[in-house]
C-alpha cells in the first residue's frame, strides 16, 4: 500500500492542477463548465476515495494471486507482449464490472458516486467509490489468470488504466475522428454520463470502445439530443460520504418494510432501481421525468461560504498530501485516526455547504478533537519534524473550522434554507 500512497502523492497535483486548466480554459473561452460547489464535492469525494484505497480497507474475497496459483495453464514471463495482454484484460474485466454496477440493485450503490454530479467535467472523474467494500474483482480477470499474467504486471497496470479513465471527463474536445472507433473519447463519455432516454446505461468501456461495439451498448453522441447530466433520483447533497451510501440504504428500507419474504431477498440481485410493489406504493420515491427540465442541486451560497468550502477542500488535500507522504513513519494505527480526521472533516464541511444545522456539531466537535490531540501528543502525526511549528498551523486550522462551522450555522442564514424553499 505504500507504494499507491507514493503514487498518490504524485498524481493528486497532476489531477488538481488538469482540472484548473480546465477551469481556466473554461474561463478563457466563456463557457465554464464548472460550478465551483460542485467541483468541490467532486474533489472531495476523491479525496475519500484515495485515503480509503491507500488504507486497503476492503474485504478481498477472492484474490489475483490466489486465482493465478490454480489457473494458470501456462507460465509467462513479463514480456512486452504480456503487458499488452494483460491491458487488455483488465479493460476487458472493467467492462463488465462496470456493466454489473450499472445493471444489478447491490453493484450500483458502489458506482452511483461516479454519476452523481449534475455537471460533466474532469472533477467528475474524480468521483470514485468508498463503498466498495468486497474485493470481488479478481473473478473478473479469469481470462489473465488463465494466460498467466503475473501479478506485477496487473497491480503495475491497475492504476494506470483507472488514472487513463480521467483525460475524457470533458466537455471542451468534440468527435475525434477515426480514434471514436478505437478508444472511449469525451464525446463517447458524455453519453455515458447521460440520463437521456437515447442514452442512459450506454457506452460502459473504460479504454477501449470495442467492447461497447461487440456487445450492443454502444451510442454515438447525437447533435439534437444533447446530454443532460446525473442520476435519475438525484443525490441532493454535496457530501460525497453520504452518495455513496444512499442507494444501500434506500435498498435496506425497502428490504426490511416489505412484507413479501422473496422480495426481501432478491431485491438485492434485480435491476438497478427495482422496487417490491408494496412498498414502491407506500413509500414512492420521485425520480426526474423529464431530463430537459429539472433543477440542478444548489442550495444558496454566499460568496464567502463558497470561499470557505474552497479553503477547507485545500487544507484537507494538504492534510492527505502529508499522511502520503509520511506513510510509513505513522504507522497503521495511526493512518486509521488520520483517516477519520479527513473523512470526518469532508463529512462536516460538505454537510456546511448543504446548509444543514447539523454541520455546526460536526465541525465543533472535529477541531475540539484535532486540538486536543495536538495538545496531548505536542505534534500532529509527527509534522514538527517536516515543518517547525507545523502543529500550530494545523491547530490554527481547527480554531477556524471551529468558527467556521459555528459562523455559516448561525450568523449567515439570511436566506430560507433549502429544504423549505421547494
Ligand atoms: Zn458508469
Ligand atoms: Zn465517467
Amino acid at each position: 500500500m505504500e507504494s499507491y500512497a507514493t503514487a498518490l502523492l504524485y498524481a493528486t497535483p497532476f489531477f488538481i492542477g488538469l482540472v484548473l486548466i480546465e477551469i481556466l480554459y473554461g474561463r478563457f473561452v466563456k463557457d465554464q463548465k464548472h460550478n465551483l460547489m460542485d467541483t468541490v464535492s467532486s474533489l472531495s469525494s476523491g479525496l475519500t476515495n484515495v485515503v480509503k484505497d491507500s488504507l486497503g480497507l476492503v474485504l478481498i474475497l477472492i484474490s489475483y494471486p490466489f486465482l493465478l496459483e490454480h489457473l494458470a495453464l501456462i507460465e509467462v514471463k513479463a514480456t512486452w507482449l504480456v503487458w499488452i495482454v494483460a491491458f487488455i484484460a483488465l479493460d476487458f474485466a472493467g467492462y463488465w464490472n462496470h456493466r454489473l454496477s450499472h445493471h444489478i440493485n447491490f453493484f450500483w450503490n458502489q458506482h452511483v458516486i461516479h454519476h452523481s454530479s449534475e455537471e460533466f467535467n474532469l472533477a467528475c472523474a474524480l468521483r470514485q467509490p468508498i463503498s466498495n467494500l468486497l474485493g470481488y474483482y479478481a473473478l473478473l480477470l479469469i481470462p489473465a489468470a488463465l494466460l498467466g499474467v503475473p501479478h506485477k504486471v496487473i497491480a503495475v497496470l491497475a492504476p494506470i488504466h483507472l488514472f487513463a479513465q480521467f483525460w475524457y471527463h470533458t466537455q471542451h474536445i468534440g468527435k475525434m475522428g477515426f480514434l471514436e472507433y478505437v478508444i472511449v473519447t469525451p464525446s463517447q463519455h458524455r453519453v455515458h454520463h447521460a440520463i437521456n432516454k437515447e442514452y442512459i446505461d450506454k457506452n460502459l468501456g473504460q479504454i477501449f470502445c470495442v467492447w461497447d461495439r461487440m456487445f450492443g451498448t454502444f451510442q454515438e453522441e447525437l447533435d439534437e439530443v444533447p446530454p443532460q447530466y446525473g442520476v435519475l433520483k438525484p443525490a441532493n447533497t454535496w457530501n460525497p460520504i453520504i452518495i455513496n451510501f444512499q442507494h444501500l440504504w434506500r435498498l435496506i428500507q425497502d428490504a426490511w418494510r416489505t412484507k413479501n419474504y422473496w422480495d426481501k431477498l432478491r431485491i438485492w440481485f434485480m435491476p438497478t432501481g427495482w422496487r417490491p410493489a408494496d412498498v414502491k406504493e407506500k413509500y414512492p420515491i420521485s425520480i426526474i421525468k423529464n431530463v430537459y427540465n429539472f433543477r440542478k442541486y444548489q442550495p444558496e451560497a454566499s460568496s464567502s461560504l463558497k470561499a470557505y468550502s474552497l479553503f477547507q477542500l485545500i487544507i484537507t488535500t494538504f492534510l492527505m498530501l502529508f499522511m502520503f507522504y509520511n506513510y510509513a513513519e505513522i504507522g497503521f494505527d495511526g493512518l486509521l485516526l488520520f483517516g477519520a480526521f479527513i473523512f470526518v472533516g469532508i463529512y462536516g464541511y460538505t454537510t456546511l455547504m448543504d446548509r444543514k444545522i447539523y454541520a455546526v456539531w460536526i465541525e465543533v466537535i472535529r477541531g475540539v478533537g484535532g486540538l486536543t490531540l495536538i495538545y496531548f501528543t505536542n505534534d500532529w502525526f509527527g509534522i514538527n519534524s517536516n515543518f517547525s511549528m507545523g502543529s500550530y498551523v494545523v491547530a490554527l486550522y481547527f480554531l477556524i473550522t471551529i468558527f467556521g462551522g459555528i459562523y455559516f450555522t448561525y450568523f449567515e442564514r439570511s436566506f430560507v434554507a433549502p429544504d423549505l424553499a421547494s
